[in-house]
């Protein structure tokens, strides 16, 4: 009987695996409780109605090897010490595992209703703040939008609701609140007061040190300030996808599991982590959580299990970093490779043009690369 190697999640991490795994001789099971991978990147976009639902997904039956088996639930627990993960109230057994389940979001176990909370993690996310925010900019005179947390996500969909409402002729109050004092922590001063003038300038209240005190479905207080009616929108945290782990593994704070060299579980030679799932430590910090890592580590982990496979040593995973964008619609700020800093339309133009060569089709790239020959004149 061949060996049986189990993938858990099939986005940018674990599709990069099963390319690599193609040849390899194995039983091949990929549990992701969705149909398509998605373009995570393009949801604050697709959120604001700005590009179209097509460019951000494609169906895993096309790109998954067909001698694979795509089990479409949720894994729940995965079990190192048996190699049994559970999915679906199923429980699989392997002999190889990579773990690139991505993360979702954390709510703190925060009481607020969730179903009047948008956060923005998958498609359907997206799809979802897309129609709410119709409705409500229809129904509503004033509108307001509040999000809480000011990572980039929650300031690229807050940007992208401003610009939202004023293409339909409304003005947008729009508040961003975050408990940690600082924006960005992790930019430079100059880049930070360029991001904060942005927002600012549009008449963005940006609260640091803030948090989100009550919200009742429609009402929020935060700091002190009360938002009546408001479109309510949680971009606070992310954390580790399955919601339980046993075995002896180290973990950061929002879950990560901490790997070897070679992406490997330290106790599981076995098991690999990759993507948002795996904490990689680079130059003694963990790899921020971005689609190139978790594309180039999804591939070194899957090439490590097809050399595991043949008996062969597996080799380390070497991150490069190509930077990033994080677009504004108007304008944006990034960091590109050899310290340059990219600011302005040239930035978005690179975000969408990042979002075609990563995406799924070639059908995909097409369209992005036009978004990205025509600024953002959808
Ligand atoms: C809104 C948003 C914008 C972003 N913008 C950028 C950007 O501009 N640039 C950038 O570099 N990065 C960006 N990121 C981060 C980037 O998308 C992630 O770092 C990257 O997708 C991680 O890849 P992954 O393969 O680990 O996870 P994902 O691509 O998230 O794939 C995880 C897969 O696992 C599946 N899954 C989830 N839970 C389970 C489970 N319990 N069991 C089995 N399968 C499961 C999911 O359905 C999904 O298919 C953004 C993320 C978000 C949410």
């Amino acid at each position: 009987m061949k060996p049986r190697t189990v993938i858990l999640g099939a986005g940018f991490a674990g599709l990069q695996a099963c390319k690599a795994l193609r040849g390899a001789l194995t039983d091949l099971v990929v549990i992701d409780p969705s149909p398509v991978a998605t373009m995570l990147p393009a949801l604050p976009d697709l959120a604001g109605g700005w590009v179209p639902e097509r460019l951000t997904r494609h169906s895993l039956a096309d790109l998954l090897p067909p001698r694979a088996t795509h089990i479409q639930q949720s894994a729940t627990s995965i079990d190192l010490d048996r190699r049994l993960v559970t999915a679906g109230g199923e429980t699989y057994a392997y002999d190889q595992l990579l773990i690139a389940a991505g993360s979702v979001p954390n709510f703190y176990q925060s009481p607020f209703p969730r179903d009047r909370m948008h956060p923005l993690a998958t498609l359907d996310d997206a799809r979802r703040i897309r129609r709410d925010f119709e409705a409500y900019l229809q129904e509503t005179a004033h509108p307001q939008v509040l999000v809480a947390g000011t990572g980039y996500t929650g300031l690229e969909l807050a940007m992208s609701l401003f610009f939202r409402a004023k293409a339909a002729g409304k003005s947008c109050g729009v508040t961003i609140v975050d408990p940690t004092p600082i924006l960005l922590p992790s930019l430079p001063d100059k880049q930070r007061q360029f991001v904060l003038d942005f927002l600012t300038a549009q008449g963005a209240a940006v609260r640091l040190g803030v948090a989100v005190e009550s919200f009742d479905g429609q009402t929020a207080v935060a700091g002190g300030q009360t938002y009546g009616n408001v479109f309510f929108c949680w971009a606070a945290g992310s954390q580790f996808a399955v919601p339980e782990i046993k075995g002896t593994v180290e973990r950061l704070r929002d879950g990560r599991l901490k790997v070897a060299p070679d992406l490997s579980l330290p106790m599981y030679p076995d098991v690999f982590a990759a993507g948002d799932a795996a904490a990689i430590l680079h130059r003694g910090q963990p790899l921020r959580k971005a689609v190139n890592f978790a594309y180039y580590g999804g591939r070194r982990a899957g090439r490590n299990l097809a050399r595991r496979l043949r008996g062969k040593p597996t080799r380390p995973f070497h991150p490069l970093d190509l930077g990033w964008v994080v677009p504004f619609r108007e304008t944006s700020v990034g960091r590109l490779p050899f310290g340059l800093w990219v600011h302005g339309r040239l930035g978005v133009r690179l975000h969408h043009l990042m979002c075609g060569v990563r995406n799924y089709s070639f059908e995909n790239f097409a369209g992005c690369l036009k978004l990205a020959m025509k600024g953002n004149h959808v």
